[in-house]
């Protein structure tokens, strides 16, 4: 297929060092060449640099650049490609781009680069996406999982399953196509269901583990919950190792809720701080105060943090009695003072004041996600949540073909549900794609990928 060619700044738009203009198509190089001042990039071999000048309509200077050429089919999209390094002001960029566009060369969308890599055949849908993650990964470990996903372990995966799938689907055509083989049909659907429900097993073996690769990629949004004073604050300053939240001896200052992101163990924490929780008459503090019951019920893991020198009051006691049922870590603060709590739950005493115990709460953070030494293989998870919908449609197929098999249902039945959990396997490489998908898909991406 013919497409027109593009150009994007592919680096962030602002003021740096330099900039890089990506532009890809047929006439990405002829382009290139005719507002370039240096050696002739048409006659340049692939993958090498040319140094030069991009010049005005009247042949004067617009930047000094570097120019690389990159010949189709080697490439990130897999058609000829042009890289132009030029400076990174704003202005220049800008008019390094324009005289680019001038050219007849048309602006990519957003994501259009990594759509043409996935339409040319470069790399899958699930590739594409780990290329989005690549670019939004949150920590190492987010970082990791994306390269795996890139480098098309979770495609293989897939791929693999959808052999399988289609191996029972051809068996069962053969026998609609040959019913005089009465014998080999019954044969069939009874060696087609316990390769269904291996093939179930297999897929749920994979939802097992992703809500690991989904909090990996995605962060965990944490609450510190408590009433005021307790210390929340303080705690969220101590994780962060600044000053970014207000503390003070004035009861509910925290009024606002304040987001920020940690790193732990490889895990990122988007910390949601919340304002004390408590009857109050205050109209500002009130919608602080609905806001941390909300924090609650949508955080997935809350950080419930008690004054251990102070008796436990009603409001303490309605807090560890809201969050009972959540992932939750309760800790008693202030342990520099003396103890005057006793809980017949586990808590984790600390001193956010002194700094002291936060490791441990660290440490406490990642075992209760159950995310503690992750291995090479875990970096194969499920994480992205269009892929793990896409599984669990599949799985529901697969379980309507065990249903009619036990139904004594006709094959064909079975054959119908089977070729839908194939084709919902194929959707998370792109293998069977609807155009609205993609668009809405790419459409994510940042301009210039
Ligand atoms: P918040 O209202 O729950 O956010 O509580 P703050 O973080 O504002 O802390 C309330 C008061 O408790 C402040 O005076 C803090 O300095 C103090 N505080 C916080 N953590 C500790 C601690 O570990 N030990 C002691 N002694 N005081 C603390």
């Amino acid at each position: 297929m013919i497409y027109d060619t593009i150009a994007a700044i592919a680096t962030p738009f602002g003021t740096s060092g330099l900039s890089i203009i990506r532009i890809s198509g047929d006439e990405a190089i002829e382009k290139a060449a005719a507002i370039f001042k240096g050696k002739n990039l048409i006659k340049a071999k692939s993958h090498t640099v040319t140094y030069g000048h991009i010049i005005d309509h009247h042949k004067k200077v617009i930047d000094e650049v570097l120019v690389t050429v990159f010949k189709a089919p080697k490439t990130f999209t897999k058609e000829d490609v042009v890289e132009i390094s030029c400076h990174g002001g704003i202005l220049v960029t800008q008019k390094v781009l324009e005289r680019i566009l001038e050219q007849g060369i048309r602006l990519a969308e957003p994501g259009e680069f990594t759509k043409r890599a996935f339409i040319n055949g470069r790399i899958d849908l699930a590739q594409s996406e780990a290329i989005m993650d690549l670019i939004h990964a949150k920590n190492v470990n987010a970082m990791k999982l994306a390269v795996s996903g890139l480098k098309g372990d979770l495609s293989k995966l897939i791929n693999e399953l959808r052999e399988e799938l289609l191996f029972l689907i051809a068996q069962i055509e053969v026998n609609i196509d040959y019913p005089e083989y009465d014998d080999a049909t019954q044969m069939s659907v009874e060696l087609i269901k316990p390769h269904v429900l291996n093939l179930i097993k297999k897929l749920n073996t994979l939802l097992d583990d992703a809500n690991k690769g989904k909090l990996i990629r995605d962060g965990v949004k944490t609450a510190i919950v408590g009433k005021p004073n307790v210390g929340k604050s303080s705690l969220l300053n101590a994780l962060l190792n600044e000053e970014r939240a207000i503390v003070t001896d004035i009861e509910g200052t925290t009024r606002d809720t304040i987001e920020a992101q940690i790193n732990i163990g490889g895990i990122t924490l988007i910390l949601m701080d919340t304002a004390g929780i408590r009857e109050t008459k205050d109209i500002v503090e009130q919608i602080g105060v609905k806001r941390s019951k909300k924090a609650i019920d949508e955080a997935e893991l809350i950080i419930l943090v008690l004054d251990q020198s102070r008796q436990l009051s009603k409001e303490d006691l309605e807090l560890l009695e809201q969050t009972k049922n959540k992932r939750r870590i309760v800790v008693g603060n202030k342990n520099d003072l003396t103890k005057a709590i006793d809980l017949d739950i586990h808590m984790l005493s600390l001193s956010a004041l002194n700094r002291q115990g936060l490791s441990d709460l660290e440490h406490e953070i990642t075992t209760t996600l159950g995310i503690t030494d992750l291995e090479e293989k875990d970096f194969n998870y499920l994480s992205n949540v269009r892929h793990i919908n896409k599984i669990k449609e599949a799985i529901s197929s697969m379980n309507e073909v065990v249903n009619a098999i036990d139904l004594g249902l006709p094959i064909d039945m079975a054959e119908i549900d089977l070729k839908k959990a194939w084709q919902y396997l194929g959707e998370i490489t792109g293998d069977y794609h609807p155009e609205d998908l993609l668009n809405e898909l790419f459409s994510k991406f940042c301009l210039g990928k």
